[in-house]
């Protein structure tokens, strides 16, 4: 592989290992396993891969997997009393409610429900909260993954301009906050933003998030810079009736130009469930009394 290719897919096997590790020293200290539930409405296709793939890794990890799947007709009481009762149940340590979730649920209040100390997607307005005024907290799983790999990749970010295209609660403001706890100059661009383009240009680091195919083009990035690709687009294939994935960079025509960027797939991706059970772990010691070194993991 090229090596300004940031190589999201190994990263992420290395940071399941460390996970593995610390799970087993975890179980051993707590004399439980750390346990993550995993809650799904309804049958959407995509979000039943996410799950299934969700809990053969937790297990992997040597976690423990809960798993509550709802009909669609779900009512909002009974998916309330749902997130109460893993809120209370000692043995869950991460809730993650898969989104989105039918029309007819409050997708806000249901989240809000969650304990902070559960977080493990970091999108509670308490998490949220604490990450924008620089406490310690649970951060959603996408951006924090896109920032171990650039910190992997560049060192100290301090002092670095950064530009992160989308401002969604999921991606965009949440990587914006971390990249400015890290010293970054950061700017926020999104759907209303003047001249783009020429804001990109000043970026030494360029995080896309938007979910438009390969809308980010060379003439954008500034010689050497570090592109973070979050997008995952399904677009038609050359052959027939087929799709394939691609980011909201285009990756062919900005890799001369950039000094390191992440693939789609095989970028940031790979980073979001591997970090998911990191949170676990982290939300774990958490909630067990048990200490764990920042930069163990
Ligand atoms: P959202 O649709 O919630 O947000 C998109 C953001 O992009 C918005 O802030 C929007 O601006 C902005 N935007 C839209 N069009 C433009 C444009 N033409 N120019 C500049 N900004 C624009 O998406 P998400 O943040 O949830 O996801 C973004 C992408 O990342 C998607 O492709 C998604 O599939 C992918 N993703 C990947 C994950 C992974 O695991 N790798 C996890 C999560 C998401 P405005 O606010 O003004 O509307």
């Amino acid at each position: 592989m090229d090596g300004k290719v940031i190589d999201g897919k190994t990263f992420a096997e290395g940071l399941r290992g460390r996970v593995a590790t610390l799970a087993a020293q975890f179980a051993q200290a707590a004399g439980r396993k750390a346990g993550l539930a995993v809650v799904l409405v309804g049958d959407d296709p995509a979000s039943e891969v996410y799950v299934r793939s969700k809990a053969k890794q937790t297990v992997a990890c040597g976690m423990t997997s809960f798993e509550h799947r709802l009909p669609a007709n779900t009512t909002q009481a009974a998916l309330l009393a749902l997130v109460a009762a893993l809120n209370d149940d000692g043995a869950v340590d991460g809730i993650l409610v898969q989104l989105p979730l039918p029309k007819h649920l409050d997708e806000q209040a249901v989240v809000a429900a969650i304990s902070p100390a559960k977080d493990v997607d970091g999108l509670t307005p308490i998490s949220a909260g604490r990450l924008a005024l620089g406490q310690p907290g649970l951060v959603p799983c996408t951006p924090l993954g896109s920032l171990m790999l650039l910190k992997d990749r560049l060192g100290s970010l301090s002092g670095l301009d950064a530009v992160v295209i989308g401002r969604s609660i999921l991606v965009g403001k949440p990587m914006a906050a971390l990249l400015l706890a890290e010293s970054c100059t950061v700017t926020v661009a999104h759907s209303r933003t003047r001249d783009l383009s020429d804001v990109v240009r000043r970026a030494d680091i360029v995080v896309a998030a938007v979910g438009r195919p390969e809308m980010v083009k060379a003439g954008w990035i500034k010689p050497g810079a570090t592109v973070i690709d979050v997008g995952i687009n399904r677009v038609p294939a050359a052959e027939a009736g087929k799709t394939r994935l691609v980011g909201d960079v285009d990756f062919a025509d900005v890799l001369p130009v950039a000094g390191a960027i992440t693939p789609v797939p095989g970028g940031v991706g790979p980073m979001t469930i591997a970090v998911l059970l990191r949170n676990a772990l982290v939300a774990a010691h958490g909630n067990a009394g048990i200490a764990l070194a920042a930069e163990a993991i």
